[in-house]
């Protein structure tokens, strides 16, 4: 399949826009207007610029408000129009987006329409042009795709196609049946964006939030095998204004932008494949399956205050297991199916000017069904693979970095003890207890890229989001899920300014990090509590309050109502099940929650998280008084 992206999507300037586009790997780009009139370089050395670079100058856009309009002003856009064409001869570009009127237009009457469409094309066939055009969603009188496509039809020009743009289409929920009507061969271009579900106004929707497939609402792989089946074989091109992406890093979005048309069609391919649909115009590429992973196979914590963390893991029943045989900075800690890799990271000698690392998550290990084709498929998606030191005896392990920087292992799966806790002197679980979920902080810059590197590697399914209150602004969390629940990772963005300031990581500052947390399963979470008050636990604390409007909003018999306060246990219920769970101070940017499902209750206890975010604000704000 062939890829493009238009420069509208990155920062920097065009220069850097190209360059960045042929690095990640696209075939080619859509040069916007705007960044060609504001560079220093002439047409000639933008050309020349993409000829070395190995992409190929596929569209100009955009060409506004021609059609609709009286004889003096069609004559005006006219004249505009051969401008552009003799600076696409300059560019070598050979095709240009002619959007549906939005300003100008004034006759409502599409034989006019159709008459100017033919003039305009045989404009465009003296300079060897083509006309690639577009309803917009706000055009004034065309404004869906079967109606540009009927006129298209209509004016029945050779250098007369249309371009059909994702966004524009499913933004207005059109009926998708007519594609098929037209010929592959009469989409002259092909745009796609996917967009948050959202209820605004379609234009500011559109200029302001739109992602790059599967970071989205829409079913975007619907849409392009509807593409394919008509025969189109041209470029398949993201145009996505998104302002996070447009102040972002050009190399970063730019992978983050060719790793979803990768993703998409590789979905495709497979479901073409299946059923023998048709979509070999576009030569589809596959990729190593994956399926959902199985579970969490292990968490790993990086800690500059070893006493602290272990001593919590401790009060928690975690047990001591061992250190690694060939790293002696590493331990090993159980609690029956949950593992816990300590790293002890120390500053470094003649080092001292860099900031100490706190303890963070660093990692997490996945069960996933072929670990090998897991990471040849993170490679081909441009995953950076994490460098790792293995001895020659050791389990061969590997990894990629996700957006956030923490490190995704894939772990193959496998019903028994896993191999590798054999590298810490031991050979088996306790069956009781799991890493039930992960719960991950992501800076917002990087947070729809955190959906599509989980969707596309792992196969995880975004849930729908939620918005949680906390005392410094609303905590946007989204769960990150596998169909049976084996693996749930509730992504948080955090709302403080500085939201690259997370876990720790070295990005950014990390003054107030948001903090990250593993969730344990246990069987009762009164004995788990109880153990950990005994040991002298630092809980989370709970205000009266919560435990006064639980009372309020259950009518709990009052004994169990003592017994949670006096456990720190928050509580929660829905028709399917009870939810109990306590957490543990934080020590750098991590903390722990213990939690006890009874019956089929799925959710995180989310009436709870308000409660353990102001408790963590007033413990921040007492620590840095
Ligand atoms: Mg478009
Ligand atoms: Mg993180």
């Amino acid at each position: 399949m062939r890829t493009s992206i238009a420069t509208v999507c990155l920062s920097g300037t065009l220069e850097e826009k190209l360059r960045a586009a042929a690095r990640a790997g696209f075939d080619g780009v859509e040069i916007f207007e705007q960044d060609l009139v504001v560079s220093p370089d002439s047409p000639e050395a933008i050309a020349t610029l993409a000829a070395d670079l190995g992409i190929s100058l596929d569209l100009y856009q955009p060409f506004r408000d021609l059609e609709g309009v009286d004889e003096a002003q069609f004559q005006k856009n006219l004249r505009r129009a051969e401008t552009k064409f003799q600076l696409m001869a300059r560019l070598g570009i050979d095709t240009i987006l002619l959007c549906s009127n939005v300003g100008t237009a004034t006759i409502s009457d599409d034989g006019v329409v159709v008459e100017q469409l033919r003039r305009l094309g045989d404009l465009a066939d003296r300079h060897r042009v083509n006309i690639a055009y577009e309803a917009l969603a706000w055009g004034r009188f065309v404004s869906e795709y079967d109606h540009a496509w009927d006129l298209v039809k209509a004016a029945d020009h050779p250098r007369i196609g249309t371009c059909l743009d994702s966004f524009h289409i499913l933004s207005r929920n059109t009926d998708l049946s007519r594609i098929a009507e037209i010929p592959g061969d009469k989409i002259f271009f092909l745009q796609l964006a996917d967009a948050p579900a959202l209820t605004m106004d379609v234009l500011s929707w559109s200029r302001h939030h739109r992602v790059f497939p599967g970071e989205g609402a829409w079913d975007l792989s619907d849409f392009l095998t509807r593409i394919a089946a008509t025969g189109y074989t041209g470029p398949v091109s993201l145009e996505v204004f998104n302002d996070s992406f447009r102040q972002g890093d050009t190399n970063r979005t730019a992978v983050d932008g060719l790793r979803s048309l990768r993703w998409l069609e590789a979905s495709i391919a497979d479901a073409s494949a299946d059923s023998a649909a048709p979509g070999s115009g576009l030569d589809l590429q596959p990729l190593p399956e994956v399926e959902e992973p199985r579970g969490i196979n292990y968490v790993e914590l990086s800690t500059d205050d070893l006493g602290a963390l272990t001593r919590q893991m401790h009060q928690l029943g975690f047990q001591f297991i061992g250190y690694h045989r060939s790293k002696p900075h590493v331990q090993l800690w159980l609690r029956g199916k949950a593992r816990i890799i300590v790293s002890e990271v120390t500053e470094e000698a003649g080092t001292s000017s860099a900031p100490v690392n706190p303890t963070f998550l660093r990692g997490i290990g996945f069960e996933v069904a072929d670990s090998k084709s897991a990471m040849e498929r993170a490679a081909l998606l441009h995953a950076k693979e994490v460098p790792r030191d293995q001895a020659h005896n050791d389990e061969v392990l590997r990894g990629v970095f996700a957006p956030d920087g923490s490190e995704v292992f894939f772990h193959q799966f496998n019903e028994t003890t896993p191999a590798w806790i054999r590298e810490f002197g031991h050979d088996h679980d306790e069956q009781i207890s799991h890493i039930e979920h992960v719960n991950l902080a992501q800076p917002s810059n990087h947070y729809d890229e955190a959906v599509l590197f989980y969707t596309s590697l792992l196969a995880l399914h975004a849930q729908s989001s939620q918005d949680v209150p906390s005392p410094s602004g609303l905590v946007r969390s989204q769960v990150m899920s596998s169909t049976d629940g084996s693996v749930r990772m509730p992504l948080n963005v955090s709302p403080q300014p500085n939201a690259e300031a997370v876990a720790g990581r070295g990005i950014g500052s990390v003054a107030e990090p948001y903090p990250e947390h593993v969730a344990v399963a246990c069987e009762d979470v009164f004995h788990a509590a109880a153990t950990a008050l005994s040991r002298g636990l630092d809980f989370l604390p709970v205000p009266q309050n919560y435990y006064e409007d639980l009372d309020s909003r259950f009518d709990l018999d009052p004994e169990f109502l003592q017994r949670l306060q006096a456990h720190h246990v928050l509580y929660d219920r829905d028709e399917h099940g009870e939810f109990l769970h306590f957490y543990t101070s934080t020590i750098g940017s991590v903390f722990f929650e213990m939690i006890e499902r009874r019956g089929d209750y799925l959710g995180f206890g989310a009436p709870d998280a308000p409660v353990r975010l102001a408790a963590q604000h007033r413990k921040n704000v007492q620590l840095s008084a």
